[in-house]
């Protein structure tokens, strides 16, 4: 299973890929173009495939597919969410993941993202969904930030 490693022109992906496409065992195309408020995250999008494979394995350890709230930003999609400055969104590592079951759950989410070896997992307030990422420049560290779980 590997998950694209270029850009995409989400209005014009190329012969037979359509946002409907399964880029993965549990995921297609148009499930990592989402971010929040922005509704997409943008027209080109790039989705990092260590990410893709570590969601895959948060939905293995989960036991179930887990809805995503956020994917690829484009970095003026992630000023208007007001993401931070570096946003592992805008390198298509990270996604927020939406707990089974509903918020009470989040420590589910942060459990089996670990599991997945998430480089940083984050919850923070009363969020109703967890961050977790794969970024490169965090290296084979890795580090958590809000709830105890
Ligand atoms: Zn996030």
């Amino acid at each position: 299973m590997a998950g694209p490693s270029v850009f995409i022109d989400t209005q014009n992906p190329g012969e037979g890929v359509t946002a409907s496409t399964r880029v993965s065992n549990n995921y297609t195309l148009n499930n990592f173009n989402v971010s929040g408020t922005c509704g997409q995250g943008g027209r080109f999008i790039y989705i990092d495939p260590r990410a893709v494979l570590g969601l895959e394995r948060v939905a293995s350890a989960l036991g179930t597919r887990p809805g995503i709230n956020s994917g690829y930003r484009s970095p003026g999609c992630n000023r208007r969410v007001g993401g931070a400055t570096y946003s592992r969104h805008m390198s298509g590592a990270a996604f927020d993941i939406a707990p089974p079951g509903g918020t009470e759950n989040r420590c589910d989410v942060v459990r089996a993202c670990r599991t997945a070896g998430a480089g940083f997992i984050m919850t923070y307030g009363r969020s109703t969904h967890v961050h977790c990422d794969w970024g490169s420049s965090r290296g084979e560290s890795h580090s958590e930030s809000g709830l105890s779980c």
